[in-house]
């Protein structure tokens, strides 16, 4: 085994895959150290909403963070899929983001004021999407939130960085990260050098945070979603009410999720949750519970304590960075994360509200 890489990657979920990709692109030599399978974890549990003006109901930072990396998605559809083979499955139908009361209305109206939201009558969403229930009062159509299949996205991501050079190590977790002599990680493999290693274990960056002296504490959010079969709804739009959705894929199921279970480190879902989320989606299409069940799963965001990621350099350590907490938005932020990590790395330049935003050594507002 190589004992020397230019930067050692930990973590092979979708932001860990993106951060290779971009790297072994830009001719760095690179290598991805995961525990498991490529994107086994959080990412394999995800919807794969690009959902910029969804998951954001105010301009800022994040949204712009969030609106850049959907925008990336455009031109690494075709990209991925001629560097690696993989197609993403992008579906460009949009999010209907429906209110039911005032006060929802209320709110999807302040987010109509950021761009690309059009706000739609009921019968305007009846009209396009026959299925809804009657009892809304409209929707916010988001045209540019379309969905990607998150499991395709980290293949690809992952095979274009072995076609550009990477080497990817699965079931090798890293032990331990020394930085008494240079940087280098512990491994059952051995112990391998690099010149950069970028932390990107989702929920599990925790203890090398610890490791490497940053008091930052990470907490797993469940979430637990169903597939089901569908023959007999024509859905062309993904449907969003109250952090419950359903999204059309390509092959004609229905993905519908999600709750929202914080510090619950069980990955297997369980039937209250399921019930509630089948509840929750019966409001929106109440046809839906004929549809029969494909299969249920859930898996862990990896949140923070105000809810943005860690995007950036080791306070004192140049060449230790971080990439993780990315909660609820890691498939819509990996493209702008892999590119950001690789900007650092190599010496571009990054839009210096970003590294602001997401440095460690930020001030946080604890989310509720
Ligand atoms: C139900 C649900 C629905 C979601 N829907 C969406 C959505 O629609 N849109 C969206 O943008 N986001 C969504 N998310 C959030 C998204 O899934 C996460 O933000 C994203 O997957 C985080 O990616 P990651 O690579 O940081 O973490 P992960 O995918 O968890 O990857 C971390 C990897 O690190 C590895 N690892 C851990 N410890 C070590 C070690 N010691 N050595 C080596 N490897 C290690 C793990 O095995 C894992 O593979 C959803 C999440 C859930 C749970």
């Amino acid at each position: 085994m190589k004992k020397h890489y230019e930067v050692i990657v930990v973590g092979g979920g979708i932001i860990g895959t993106s951060i290779a990709y971009h790297l072994a692109k830009a001719g760095k030599k690179t290598a991805v150290f995961e525990s498991g399978e490529v994107g086994k974890k959080a990412t394999h549990a995800a919807a794969g909403m690009l959902g910029a003006h969804a998951e954001c109901d105010k301009p800022g930072t994040f949204f712009q963070f969030a609106r850049a990396s959907q925008q990336v998605y455009q031109q690494l559809t075709i990209e991925l899929k001629n560097n690696s083979g993989i197609d993403i499955r992008r579906h460009d139908g949009g999010i209907l983001k429906i209110a039911f009361t005032e006060s929802d209305r209320e709110r999807l109206m302040r987010m109509a004021a950021l761009d690309s939201a059009e706000w739609l009558t009921a019968e305007q969403v009846v009209d396009m999407e026959p299925d809804v229930t009657k009892d809304i009062i409209g929707a916010n159509f988001i045209a540019d939130d379309v969905h990607v299949e998150p499991i395709a996205v980290c293949k690809a991501f992952a095979k274009g960085a072995r076609l550009f050079g990477a080497d990817i190590f699965e079931y090798t977790p890293v032990i331990a990260i020394d930085t008494d002599s240079g940087v280098q990680i512990q491994t059952a493999l051995g112990t391998v050098e690099a010149e950069h290693i970028v932390i990107a274990c989702g929920v599990w960056s925790g203890p090398f945070f610890k490791q490497l002296g940053i008091n930052k504490s990470f907490y797993p959010v469940k979430g637990e979603c169903l597939s089901v079969w569908n023959d007999r709804i024509p859905l062309v739009r993904t449907l969003y009410h109250d952090h419950c959705y359903i999204v059309p894929r390509h092959n004609g199921k229905l993905i519908i999720g999600a709750t929202m279970k914080p510090k619950n480190w069980d990955e297997r879902p369980e039937l209250g949750g399921i019930k509630a989320i089948i509840e929750k989606a019966k409001t929106m299409i109440p046809e839906i519970d004929k549809l029969k069940i494909d299969r249920c799963w859930a898996g862990l965001r990896p949140a923070t304590v105000d809810g943005n990621p860690y995007i950036g350099h080791h306070p004192i350590n140049n060449r230790i960075l971080f990439a993780a907490g990315h909660f609820r938005n890691g498939i819509l932020l990996a493209p702008a994360t892999g590119e950001m990590i690789r900007d650092l790395i190599i010496g571009q330049p990054v839009k210096p509200a970003w590294i602001e935003a997401f440095k460690l050594e930020r001030t946080e507002v604890v989310i509720e």
